[in-house]
């Protein structure tokens, strides 16, 4: 039978090669043999097995067993099929409990914290009802999350602690397990908010910047002053006393990427189990990074991968979650026909009551699919994943990482193509680079024998 090939890159690192076959997002760790074999055939259109040599013959057959080579004429993987969202029973809800902050970050999508003036509390009995719909319409999971979120949550404790309690009452009548997470500035933590968490064990992220003129710099109250002194003793409280592992999530701008591992180190000597580090989303001009700038970062995230290759040769995990969920990813042959769950089971709900695709397109009318009493519209949902993916199957095509990333995240494509008119593809180079740096990792991982290091991060997802 003749074959061809399945669309597949070969990276080449210090010990080797990896062969990473795009459809599947699978990585195989080749030697010298198997690439000359690879760019002795790979050039052919296709490959008729009969007519190669016994030693090729080998090689090819494996490669055709592990669907790096395929029947001629086989379907192409792309675009992938499209779901309907009505497919999907709700599995995961943000809820804005407060559209209010009582800080002033510089980076905020939400004007600085300020909501336009326009900040509103979620009031407890929509709370109530908003847990009850994703239970409700969970149809046969068995898991749920709940995800409080805002502005700042612990503005509206009345509204989290009846959203809690009721989704804890509905799951468990229901048979079913609920995930409670939610992110916090920390100022207002006190004894019984952390006795509350760990009670509920919720899991709970501090957005936290690092030292403290980092961290002022990015989080000043309305007055100008900074909120570091103020978040330390309160997350000390909450990192003793909680049952869950306290994430720090980190918010830098372009001219702090240089930071990244100072950062770290300073989140995970104050007792943090887990450090994530986000580029700030460019919400303005000023955000948007240089070509220097993003080097300066991926420079930053490739330390950080190095330092991660020495802590598994310990036999530790460095605690740095960019690179866990990666990991987590590669691990699994995690393939994306879609960039997020946004929509698909996902979806979040502001406090006014209204679903929104996203926690973070929460607000922008277009992105508005239904509120909690009629339910989410099916035709609103289909018509907004069209447009944040529309043209995006055309530019993913030909991209090695497109089972991988799958278009980007639709809220920083909507910021970048909506609010500051840059043309779609603005961030592939950063993405490619970032996932490349993944992969080597893993590599490095996997040929070190850190398999039973790596089967830990299997759980791990983001968005
Ligand atoms: S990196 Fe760019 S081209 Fe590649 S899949 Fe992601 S969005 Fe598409
Ligand atoms: S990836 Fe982006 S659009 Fe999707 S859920 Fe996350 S923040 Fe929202």
């Amino acid at each position: 039978m003749t074959h061809e090939w399945a669309d597949h890159r070969i990276f080449e690192v210090e010990d080797g090669a990896i062969l990473y076959g795009v459809d599947h997002a699978s990585l195989f760790l080749i030697d010298s043999s198997v690439q000359e074999v690879i760019n002795r055939w790979g050039n052919d259109p296709t490959v008729d097995l009969s007519k190669v040599s016994e030693s090729d013959r080998d090689v090819l057959e494996g490669l055709r067993d592990i669907r790096l080579l395929i029947p001629a004429g086989s379907a192409k993987s792309w675009p992938p099929v499209r779901f309907d969202p009505e497919e999907f029973p709700m599995s995961t809800m943000v809820l804005e409990v407060a559209q209010d902050c009582n800080l002033r970050c510089t980076y905020c999508y939400a004007e600085g914290g300020s909501y336009g003036g326009q900040s509103r509390l979620l009031d407890s009995e929509t709370a109530r009802a908003a847990a009850r719909y994703l239970v409700k319409e969970s149809g046969d999971l068995k898991d749920l999350t709940l995800v409080l979120f805002g502005g700042e949550p612990l503005l509206n404790m009345p509204a989290i602690k009846a959203a809690v309690e009721e989704a804890e009452k509905m799951a468990s009548a229901a048979g079913k397990r609920l995930l409670v997470s939610l992110t916090t500035n920390g100022t207002l933590l006190n004894a019984d908010i952390v006795s509350f968490f760990r009670d509920h064990r919720v899991v709970v992220s501090v957005s936290l910047d690092g030292p403290p003129d980092l961290h002022d710099a990015n989080r000043p109250y309305a007055s100008g002053k900074g909120s570091y002194s103020k978040i330390l003793p309160q997350v000390q409280a909450l990192l003793e006393n909680n049952t869950s592992a306290v994430a720090a999530r980190v918010t830098l701008t372009p001219d702090q990427w240089s930071r990244c591992e100072e950062v770290f180190d300073h989140l995970m000597g104050l007792g943090f189990h887990e450090v994530g580090i986000a580029p700030a989303s460019p919400i303005s001009k000023d955000l948007f990074p240089d070509q220097e700038q993003e080097d300066v970062l991926l420079q930053s995230f490739a330390a950080m991968a190095r330092r991660f290759s020495r802590a598994a040769r310990e036999g530790r995990i460095l605690p740095f979650a960019n690179l866990i969920e990666l990991l987590g990813r590669l691990h699994m042959g995690q393939t994306k026909a879609v960039a997020c769950g946004a929509g698909y089971g996902y979806l979040a709900v502001d406090a006014g009551g209204e679903f929104y695709l996203c926690h973070r397109l929460a607000g922008e009318k277009d992105f508005e699919v239904g509120n909690l009493e009629t339910g989410p519209d099916p035709e609103k949902i289909r018509s907004c994943l069209g447009h944040v993916t529309a043209g995006k199957d055309e530019m993913c095509e030909k991209c090695w990482a497109r089972t991988l990333c799958s278009g980007g995240c639709h809220y920083e494509n909507h910021l970048r193509e909506n609010t500051l008119g840059i043309p779609p593809g603005s961030s592939c180079n950063f993405i490619l680079r970032w996932l490349q740096i993944g992969i080597e990792l893993y590599a490095d991982l996997r040929h070190a024998g850190a398999d039973k290091l790596l089967a830990q991060f299997e759980k791990r997802t983001g968005c």
